[in-house]
């Protein structure tokens, strides 16, 4: 393989599955998917540190199903899943389902996905006659294991995707009870934005001598996107960011917001201001957050307010501004931000609307980022309150690993297990998801890979 223009035929794959490729248009592998596809049918673990936006699904499903296929002897019995894929998000999830629906098309397996927020009962009927490829978020896998709904005794690969951003969200409990339940001989993949010291703690009781990928320098933010800063007083920021908008003539805008309320009135305001403008976050149900989703992507929503949590797994390709509104309190979820622009070799901006009450906020990512954000002044809207300076870059140290946060949204949607909540109160909850859900998880998420 040559390492200045591989081609996805020198990759190892199959023919079934250099066709799915060919039907979507790929030319060439991403750097990413150069990389991690021969080491994955090797059969080696794998740690990737990639963000979203460089091809890393295709970078693990299409190798995934290479080894799964070519494995034809293996029959998959009642409950039990070959390969396990855990995502933070039930929107993550169900993107990664997608990609193995779409990918392994011609190929004969079994594949269903599985997360909270919607009814457990479908998704304990699904896993009854075993699949090859599961895709779960943990707290839901929890719920469904406790249920005897599956069984890993048949387990040949664990991937976990978006590995860092699982940890900032405190699965990392979950992970662990997962991790130990399964045989130990199997093959890992773990994937993550950032090789962070806390993904690195959690790799050395996972992986085996793994073949270490960086597509981008650890913690480096997306090299296509720029970034700024512009300095406003609080108040200010829903007219601020209105007069970007107009100005600019921006037309497909992802805002992020610190609360899940912030998000509604922040969209209550773009509204009135005569722009579109959809909200996404965790209180919203699953077909709301489809249906957002879907106008946004169409161009029938120009703005998409989100929290941290909804957007992530966000996959819209040539999204070309994405906007801080409020600047996240974890460092590393301004890294995620800015990574849904500039995707697939395409350029964009990030915007971060500043108040001095952030300074501290704005030090910490300056410091995850190893960079100082450029700062614009804008005329009209020069702040009372002025935004302190920035301060000079220490290097990054290791740190201890993080403890679980409770994250309310999440619990609440039954996406990941509380030790508080029992199974019962739990999928209970989830028994009260719209019917919505239960239509898009059935027609959608999950289904044979292959029609035959
Ligand atoms: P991901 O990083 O997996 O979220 O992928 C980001 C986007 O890139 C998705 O929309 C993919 O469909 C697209 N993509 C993945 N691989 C390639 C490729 N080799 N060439 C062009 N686009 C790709």
């Amino acid at each position: 393989m040559s390492s200045t223009a591989p081609k996805f035929t020198d990759l190892g794959l199959s023919e079934p599955l250099l066709k799915a490729v060919r039907d979507q248009g790929y030319e060439t592998p991403s750097p990413i998917q150069a990389q991690a596809i021969p080491a994955v049918i090797s059969g080696s673990d794998v740690m990737a540190a990639a963000q979203t936006g460089t091809g890393k699904t295709a970078g693990f499903t299409l190798p995934l199903l290479q080894r799964l296929s070519s494995n034809k002897g293996v029959k998959v019995s009642a409950n039990n899943v070959r390969a396990l894929v855990l995502t933070p998000t039930r929107e993550l999830a169900a993107q990664v389902s997608d990609s193995i629906a779409t990918y392994g098309k011609y190929l004969n397996l079994h594949s269903t996905v599985v997360f909270g927020g919607v009814k457990i009962n479908p998704q304990m009927m699904r896993l009854r006659q075993g699949v090859d490829v599961l895709v779960a978020t943990p707290g839901r896998l929890m719920d469904l294991y406790n249920q005897n709904a599956v069984k890993f005794s048949q387990l040949e690969v664990l991937i976990l995707d978006e590995a860092d951003r699982m940890l900032d969200m405190g699965f990392i409990r979950d992970i662990k009870k997962i991790i130990a339940l399964l045989p130990s001989k199997r093959q890992n993949l773990l994937f993550s934005a950032t090789f962070s010291p806390d993904i690195r703690a959690l790799a050395k009781g996972l992986v085996h001598k793994p073949l270490e990928i960086s597509v981008s320098p650890e913690n480096s933010t997306a090299e296509k996107v720029t970034q700024w800063l512009t300095a406003v007083d609080k108040k200010r920021k829903p007219a601020v960011l209105t007069h970007l908008i107009k100005e600019n003539s921006w037309q497909q805008v992802l805002v992020f917001t610190k609360t899940k309320h912030g998000a509604n009135k922040l969209t209550r305001h773009l509204e009135a201001e005569g722009l579109t403008a959809a909200a996404i976050h965790g209180n919203k149900s699953q077909g709301a957050r489809t249906k957002a989703l879907a106008s946004f992507k169409d161009g029938r929503v120009q703005i998409l307010v989100a929290t941290d949590i909804a957007a992530r797994g966000i996959d819209i390709d040539l999204l070309p501004n994405v906007v801080n509104f409020d600047l996240p309190n974890v460092p590393e979820d301004y890294v995620h931000r800015i990574g849904r622009t500039a995707r697939a070799g395409n350029t964009g901006q990030a915007v971060s609307l500043v108040c001095s009450d952030e300074l501290k906020l704005l030090w910490d990512i300056e410091h995850v980022i190893q960079q100082h954000i450029e700062r614009q002044t804008l005329e009209k809207f020069v702040p009372i309150n002025a935004l302190g300076e920035s301060r000079a870059l220490k290097p990054l140290k290791a740190k201890k690993l993080k403890k679980p946060r409770t994250e309310k949204v999440e619990h609440k949607d039954g996406q990941r297990s509380a030790s508080s909540h029992t199974s019962k109160q739990r999928s209970g909850k989830a028994q009260t998801g719209n019917t919505k859900n239960t239509r898009i998880n059935k027609s959608k998420r999950s289904s044979y890979v292959s029609g035959k």
